[in-house]
């Protein structure tokens, strides 16, 4: 402490070098003292705390965690706690001390329980509330952006649900098949009877052999089936978007950055906590909806309706179900396809527009830390 004993004044007569501190020091300096705590692995030279004695009893408010890996320390060496003795702890707080207006810091060895129960409870709801305002004011200004984003996928999302609808209603002969698939997790597998060889068994096999009776097959897979989510009973993202806007219009919009921050910084604790839950959950609906689209439309994608068709017009497949898409009639808008499926019961045949397959604009998505 030399050096800093030379750089600081003594706010104390005949007291101990220290950095006077008149009001608590923000973040910066906690981050500071762990910066060349990660350098030296010695936090209590750092320059300008107090080195004690603290009385016992002296009330504190802390500035953060010190976590000193023992390893990095010489042989023994801890570190002294400013409250009680020189070779204390590894793991303690960086604590400002307003009577003292000085920082300084101790292990978790000293104060009393209850100052340190308050103490770590006024610390934690402080962390809270600062993660809690950061968040906002990185998620609040997203909200018109997100509203638009609602509104592109609109016609995406009401196609699905149209498409749902009406697969269910005209090919519902054909959902109960891929139904089964679906709890299959998508395999497309076909069974193929093998021919016993009674000749070649009698003589191979031993005496009493007997299996003439059993059928033998061969389980061949075809591929995997995606967008199965269509063979659901219910399908509406349409009016999973409604939910997502009705969430989204509680939000209110600023003007700027710094309407913005006055607003955050204006909210009561229960307001805030609600608002970054809700745009949290925002979020994972949002998610939740979209990952949920793309799968949907992913049954209609060219490759995936081959599968289907190859898989049902396999020779082995007695189930017969064809798939494909087809020249949609003139006059439609470009890029409609006609989509066709069915099996010797009977065929649907519908116009998938080409909005579904319109790539899903920019949702930001935040991170609360
Ligand atoms: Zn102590």
């Amino acid at each position: 402490m030399a050096s800093a004993a030379a750089e600081f004044p003594r706010p104390i007569d005949g007291g101990p070098a220290y950095r006077a501190y008149p009001k608590e020091p923000g973040p910066y300096l906690h981050q500071e003292l762990l910066d060349f705590s990660k350098r030296t692995a010695r936090p209590e030279e750092f320059p300008g705390l107090h080195p004690g004695p603290i009385p016992h009893d002296e009330p504190f408010v802390i500035l953060g965690n010190i976590d000193i890996d023992k390893s990095r320390r010489p042989a023994g060496d801890l570190i002294p706690c400013a409250m009680c003795t020189p070779n204390r702890f590894l793991q303690g707080k960086h604590i400002y001390v307003p009577r003292f207006q000085c920082v300084t810091i101790i292990g978790h060895c000293c104060a009393d329980k209850d100052t340190l129960a308050s103490a770590t409870q006024t610390f934690d709801a402080k962390v809270q509330k600062e993660s809690e305002e950061n968040y906002l004011l990185k998620a609040l200004p997203l909200v018109g952006s997100k509203l638009d984003v609602l509104e592109a996928v609109q016609a995406k999302a009401v196609e699905g649900r149209r498409l749902h609808r009406l697969f269910n209603r005209n090919a519902s002969h054909i959902l109960d098949y891929l139904r089964n698939i679906r709890r299959n997790g998508g395999t497309l597998t076909v069974s193929t009877k093998i021919p016993i060889d009674h000749e070649a068994e009698r003589f191979a096999g031993p005496a009493g052999y007997k299996r003439d009776e059993e059928e033998q097959y061969k389980t061949t897979q075809i591929g995997t089936l995606h967008g199965l989510c269509i063979a659901v009973a219910k399908y509406e993202p349409d009016r999973e978007l409604i939910l997502i806007r009705q969430a989204l219009s509680q939000l209110s919009v600023q003007r700027d950055e710094e309407e913005t921050f006055y607003y955050v910084a204006d909210l009561s604790d229960s307001d805030r906590e609600s608002q970054v839950t809700l745009l949290r959950n925002i979020d994972r609906t949002y998610s939740r909806f979209s990952k949920r689209l793309a799968e949907f439309v992913s049954f209609f994608e060219e490759d995936n309706i081959a599968l289907l068709n190859k898989w049902g017009k396999h020779p082995d497949n007695l189930l017969n179900i064809h798939a494909r898409f087809e020249r949609p009639p003139y006059g439609l808008a470009p890029g409609t396809r006609r989509f066709v499926v069915g099996n010797p019961q009977g065929q649907a045949v519908m116009l998938v527009s080409n909005v579904l397959w319109k790539a899903l604009p920019h949702w930001e998505y935040v991170s609360f830390d």
